[in-house]
């Protein structure tokens, strides 16, 4: 069966992108296969430089096909941010817990809620990158914590058209919808092609 690389040590992450490639047939790794390698330095300006970057260094280390995604917050009341700072809003080391605290004390008073989801997700091989696909989920932030699932800044952030927060939806309900969803949505045509591509054995 051919490999694919999932650019991450995030379980979270990692589990969603497992879902949501769902049958595809593949041997799945993440860089907590990989210990001897070191996280990829996120230093890029956008979150498609980093998918990239990530996606690149993961595949050159390994020689596997690799897929990285990127994701940031865009909150039009705070200028955008936290943006492509998402993972470390509150402070170096901080907790997922700390950002959504954050993020709710700069919101408070404020009527202005839009805020927007952005992943970027890119596949590379290891003499290059093959392709970066975004996937954007509009939608608000609430006043307060709402639900218990998901990860990061998911019980803050109500997603376009609904009333319940990405932490009020079950993992399948997330997957269906979310911005991450819409970028490997994308990927996924391309993906497949590519793996059918791949030497197979007889
Ligand atoms: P990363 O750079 O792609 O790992 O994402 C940066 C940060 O955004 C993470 O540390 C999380 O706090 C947050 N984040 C990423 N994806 C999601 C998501 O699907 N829901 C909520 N927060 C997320």
């Amino acid at each position: 069966m051919p490999a694919l690389l999932i650019a991450s040590h995030n379980p979270d992450k990692i589990g969603e992108i497992r879902d949501l490639l769902g049958d595809l047939r593949v041997e799945l790794h993440s860089l907590r296969d990989f210990p001897e390698l070191k996280p990829t330095e996120e230093d890029q300006d956008s979150l498609a430089g980093n998918a990239m970057k990530k996606a690149l260094e993961g595949a050159s280390h390994t020689g596997l096909l690799c897929l990285a995604d990127d994701t940031g917050l865009f909150i039009r009341a705070l200028n955008g941010e936290p943006g492509i700072f998402a993972a470390r809003y509150a402070g170096d080391h901080c907790s997922y817990a700390d950002n959504r605290e954050k993020v709710l004390r700069l919101m408070q008073g404020v009527s202005d809620r839009q805020a927007e989801f952005r992943t970027c997700v890119a596949l590379a091989a290891p003499d290059g990158v093959i392709a970066c696909l975004e996937g954007v989920m509009p939608g608000s932030i609430a006043t307060s914590e709402r639900g218990e699932n998901g990860f990061g800044y998911d019980s803050i952030f109500i997603p376009e058209h609904g009333e319940l927060s990405y932490a009020e939806l079950d993992d399948r309900q997330k997957n269906a919808i979310s911005h991450r969803a819409r970028a490997l949505q994308k990927a996924l045509p391309l993906l497949k092609d590519i793996l059918e591509l791949q030497p197979q054995e007889v």
